[in-house]
Protein backbone atom coordinates (compact mmCIF):
# COMPACT_ATOMS: atom_id res chain seq x y z
CA UNK A 1 0.00 0.00 0.00
CA UNK A 2 1.35 3.44 -1.22
CA UNK A 3 1.29 6.09 1.62
CA UNK A 4 0.12 9.15 -0.33
CA UNK A 5 0.01 11.51 2.52
CA UNK A 6 2.32 14.26 2.77
CA UNK A 7 6.04 14.50 4.74
CA UNK A 8 6.18 16.76 6.76
CA UNK A 9 9.20 17.79 4.72
CA UNK A 10 6.96 18.12 1.87
CA UNK A 11 4.95 20.72 4.08
CA UNK A 12 7.83 22.55 4.83
CA UNK A 13 7.90 21.71 8.38
CA UNK A 14 10.94 21.42 10.44
CA UNK A 15 12.58 18.27 12.02
CA UNK A 16 11.80 17.84 15.18
CA UNK A 17 15.00 18.82 16.97
CA UNK A 18 16.79 15.62 18.72
CA UNK A 19 17.07 15.59 22.64
CA UNK A 20 20.61 14.17 23.77
CA UNK A 21 20.57 10.82 22.05
CA UNK A 22 22.26 8.20 23.41
CA UNK A 23 25.24 6.85 21.58
CA UNK A 24 25.71 3.64 20.98
CA UNK A 25 29.22 2.58 19.71
CA UNK A 26 28.48 1.33 15.99
CA UNK A 27 28.42 -2.83 16.11
CA UNK A 28 26.83 -2.64 19.80
CA UNK A 29 23.38 -2.31 18.46
CA UNK A 30 21.92 -5.67 18.86
CA UNK A 31 18.19 -6.55 18.02
CA UNK A 32 15.79 -8.40 20.03
CA UNK A 33 15.09 -11.89 19.94
CA UNK A 34 12.22 -14.14 21.03
CA UNK A 35 14.36 -15.46 24.06
CA UNK A 36 16.63 -12.07 24.27
CA UNK A 37 15.12 -8.64 24.89
CA UNK A 38 18.31 -5.82 25.22
CA UNK A 39 18.55 -3.18 27.11
CA UNK A 40 20.62 0.27 27.20
CA UNK A 41 22.26 0.73 30.67
CA UNK A 42 24.62 3.34 31.67
CA UNK A 43 28.01 1.54 32.82
CA UNK A 44 29.80 4.28 35.19
CA UNK A 45 32.85 2.25 34.73
CA UNK A 46 32.53 1.69 31.03
CA UNK A 47 31.93 5.38 31.19
CA UNK A 48 29.25 4.11 28.12
CA UNK A 49 26.25 2.69 27.93
CA UNK A 50 25.63 -0.81 27.21
CA UNK A 51 23.65 -3.20 25.28
CA UNK A 52 22.54 -5.22 28.04
CA UNK A 53 20.64 -9.01 26.96
CA UNK A 54 18.37 -9.71 29.61
CA UNK A 55 16.93 -13.65 28.85
CA UNK A 56 13.12 -12.95 28.74
CA UNK A 57 12.63 -15.77 30.95
CA UNK A 58 14.38 -13.86 34.02
CA UNK A 59 11.53 -11.19 33.89
CA UNK A 60 8.53 -13.33 32.45
CA UNK A 61 8.71 -15.79 35.08
CA UNK A 62 10.12 -13.51 38.45
CA UNK A 63 7.47 -13.09 40.98
CA UNK A 64 8.79 -9.59 41.52
CA UNK A 65 7.40 -6.59 40.19
CA UNK A 66 11.36 -5.29 39.64
CA UNK A 67 14.06 -7.83 39.07
CA UNK A 68 17.78 -7.55 39.54
CA UNK A 69 20.44 -8.65 36.64
CA UNK A 70 23.63 -9.09 36.70
CA UNK A 71 25.80 -8.54 33.28
CA UNK A 72 29.54 -9.31 33.58
CA UNK A 73 31.13 -7.39 30.79
CA UNK A 74 34.25 -5.34 30.02
CA UNK A 75 38.37 -5.95 29.99
CA UNK A 76 38.87 -6.17 33.21
CA UNK A 77 35.56 -7.98 33.71
CA UNK A 78 33.02 -5.69 35.77
CA UNK A 79 29.66 -6.44 36.90
CA UNK A 80 26.46 -3.91 35.90
CA UNK A 81 23.39 -4.78 38.02
CA UNK A 82 20.27 -3.50 36.45
CA UNK A 83 16.71 -3.63 38.32
CA UNK A 84 14.55 -4.15 35.57
CA UNK A 85 10.34 -4.10 35.78
CA UNK A 86 7.86 -6.35 33.64
CA UNK A 87 8.06 -3.70 31.10
CA UNK A 88 11.81 -4.25 30.60
CA UNK A 89 12.35 -0.54 31.81
CA UNK A 90 15.44 0.37 33.85
CA UNK A 91 14.56 1.61 37.67
CA UNK A 92 18.00 1.73 38.99
CA UNK A 93 21.56 0.63 37.60
CA UNK A 94 24.80 0.03 39.55
CA UNK A 95 28.25 -0.87 38.01
CA UNK A 96 30.47 -2.64 40.24
CA UNK A 97 34.02 -4.21 40.73
CA UNK A 98 34.08 -8.04 40.93
CA UNK A 99 35.99 -10.16 43.54
CA UNK A 100 36.56 -13.82 42.73
CA UNK A 101 36.55 -16.56 45.64
CA UNK A 102 39.25 -18.22 43.66
CA UNK A 103 41.88 -15.44 44.57
CA UNK A 104 41.76 -16.01 48.38
CA UNK A 105 41.55 -20.10 48.33
CA UNK A 106 44.02 -21.61 49.98
ZN1 LIG B 1 30.95 -1.60 32.15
Amino acid sequence: MKNTNPSDKDLGIPEIPMKKAIIVKQGQIRKDTETTKFVLVECQICNKTINMPIPRKIIEESPLPVTDVTYIHGNPKHALTAQLDKDYAVRRRRASVIISEKDYEE
